[in-house]
């Protein structure tokens, strides 16, 4: 079907095409309650123009009775279709907010988001059109022609009166969407890049107030914002001046068509109730175009939060079923690994090629910038721009379910970033609680008194630890997460960064806990007594492995640009 076809393009125009059934309810009930619209012109026709004259209150009642029936009905017809695309609205939000959390985080991963709440904002804004009054002025405007056909039936010259005002008010809503939706727009466009701009400067908060970077942020945040004001001055200026206009013409209309109906009544041509029903007709038959004046807002920022959703599914659809393996051994192959970044022409890792057996410990070494962090963010499937293979076990990281992968992994990345809760919660990866575990993670890396010694121990949350944790205690508890439920591949980013001599201790002795139990384990390291817990050194210099090979030899015949 063409139809079916526009919407299979996208993930998201298929999301919808789903909902088709709802949306024809919603037209075959918006189709009986504009009907039944008709029934106070009926209604005032018969009492002006029956009952009045004849004088039967008998035959008001009844009218009147019909006419209560008739309202009911228009009234349950109205409510079913509110319910129907609230619900539409329900099931459009479930089906789409698990796969769009997973292309935030995806986007997010991949540097692509600035605002994470934006996605979900969009969702929101294209739920809000399609349930809320803007789907109604569109179902209901091809009701105008009926309206229009009884006008004229009444009599000609009050259907051509119609069709006189329709055309401005149809003219009004063109104009609308031409001179406000491009304003709109850039509105929209520049308030995102505003709260963008906050949300990322903000998160350096501490950095901003140390260094006095307040004033010049504000300032930079000031101009933005002042841009954002003046272009949302210029599309509201704009609205208000196209309904002012569209209110003109609709109490012009309304006052025009009486004077119509009187001139006809005085010259018998019509009675006195169709002249009031013409009026209240025409009322019904421009509706629909005044709603569409003021719908084009809404109108454009669903379409603006439409196409980000679909861009944004496109460029991260679900992936489909991949590899979940109960067993990881921990085999690592590099093959041809070339990792890029955006914006950056030579690639930071040029072709590695290397196998570690399971249960190796491999050091990294290498001066600052040779591509030793990205490398580790390769060996856990999390750099975006790859070529070449990460093997695991065989098998490309990248065809790993990560879920399933997740709980073989331990990763201890430079920015430890341990999230809000408690100290458990971040060790145990917020998951299922598993106390021995923690216990056990904690024990063997060496923390396990230090948390006791806090004053609710292992359910002190990250806010209150806040000004309990040092830096190197947060790296602990971070080593602890990363070694959590045994995995069998972990990498470590210069987990000794911020480590007293105590500290290290630990780390070496958990370093060799984990080679005596056979896990695989690669640590970045800048200092040389590190390396006596590895069983190989990979030096790494300007993207590229320029030596690998057992610890003593790389001792003796590596100029190791790392510190005594
Ligand atoms: P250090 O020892 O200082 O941590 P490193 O060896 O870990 O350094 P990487 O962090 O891997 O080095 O960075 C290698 C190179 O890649 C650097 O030149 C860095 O500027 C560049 N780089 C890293 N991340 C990105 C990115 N997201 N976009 C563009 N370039 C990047």
């Amino acid at each position: 079907m063409k139809q079916a076809g526009f919407f299979q393009r996208s993930v998201l125009g298929r999301c919808m095409w789903t909902f088709r059934k709802e949306f024809f309810w919603v037209v075959v009930f918006s189709m009986f309650a504009n009907l039944l619209m008709l029934t106070p012109t009926l209604y005032m026709l018969q009492v002006f123009d029956r009952v009045l004259v004849s004088g039967s209150e008998t035959t008001l009642l009844a009218l009147s009775a019909i006419a209560i029936f008739f309202f009911l009905v228009m009234g349950f017809a109205e409510w079913i279709r509110s319910r129907l695309l609230v619900r539409a609205g329900a099931r459009l939000d479930e089906a789409l907010n698990t796969q769009l959390f997973k292309a935030t985080f995806e986007a997010a991963l991949a540097r692509g988001s600035r605002n994470p709440q934006q996605p979900f904002n969009d969702l929101t804004q294209v739920r809000q059109f399609l349930t809320g009054p803007g789907i109604f002025a569109l179902v209901d405007t091809p009701w105008t022609p009926v309206y229009l056909g009884v006008l004229f039936l009444m009599h000609p010259w009050l259907g051509w009166t119609a069709m006189f005002f329709m055309l401005p008010m149809a003219l009004l809503a063109v104009l609308a969407n031409r001179l406000t939706a491009p304003r709109y727009k850039k509105a929209m466009t520049s308030s995102i890049e505003t709260n963008a701009y906050l949300h990322s400067k903000l998160r350096n908060a501490e950095t901003v107030e140390a260094l006095g970077m307040l004033g010049n942020l504000r300032r930079q945040w000031l101009a933005l914002y002042e841009k954002q004001m003046a272009t949302l001055a210029d599309v509201n200026e704009t609205s208000r001046r196209i309904q002012a206009l569209t209110k003109f013409v609709q109490y012009t209309q309304q006052s025009l068509i009486l004077a119509v109906g009187a001139v006809l009544a005085i010259d018998g041509k019509i009675g006195v109730g169709a002249m009031v029903a013409s009026n209240a007709l025409m009322g019904n038959a421009l509706r629909p175009f005044a709603n569409l004046v003021g719908i084009w807002k809404g109108y454009v920022d669903a379409k603006q939060a439409y196409g980000r959703l679909e861009a944004l599914l496109e460029a991260h659809p679900d992936r489909p079923a991949a590899r979940d393996e109960p067993q990881v051994k921990g085999q690592v192959s590099l093959r041809g690994l070339v990792a890029t970044a955006a914006g950056r022409e030579a690639p930071i890792l040029r072709g590695l090629d290397a196998d570690f057996k399971a249960g190796e410990v491999v050091a990294i070494v290498g001066p600052s910038g040779a591509g030793k962090s990205t490398l580790a963010r390769c060996l856990m499937g999390i750099w975006p721009e790859v070529q070449g293979q990460v093997l695991l076990d065989g098998i490309s990281i990248a065809d790993w379910s990560r879920e399933a992968l997740g709980p073989h992994l331990g990763y201890l990345p430079q920015d430890i970033e341990l999230f809000d809760g408690s100290i458990a919660e971040n060790i145990s990866r917020f998951g299922k609680l598993d106390a021995e575990a923690v216990i056990d993670a904690a024990t063997r890396t060496g923390i396990h008194d230090m948390i006791l010694r806090f004053p609710k121990g292992y359910d002190t949350s990250m806010g209150e630890a806040g000004a309990l944790l040092s830096a190197g205690q947060r790296q602990r508890i971070g080593l602890a997460r990363a070694i959590y439920g045994d995995p069998m591949l972990i990498v470590l980013d210069e987990p000794n960064a911020s480590l007293d001599d105590a500290g290290e201790a630990a780390l070496i002795k958990t370093v060799r806990e984990l080679r005596a139990r056979g896990r695989t384990v690669f640590m970045i390291v800048h200092q040389r007594h590190l390396l006596s817990a590895a069983d190989r050194v990979l030096l790494l210099d300007a993207g590229r492995i320029t030596r690998l090979g057992p610890l003593a030899a790389a001792v003796a015949n590596t100029p190791l640009k790392v510190q005594a």
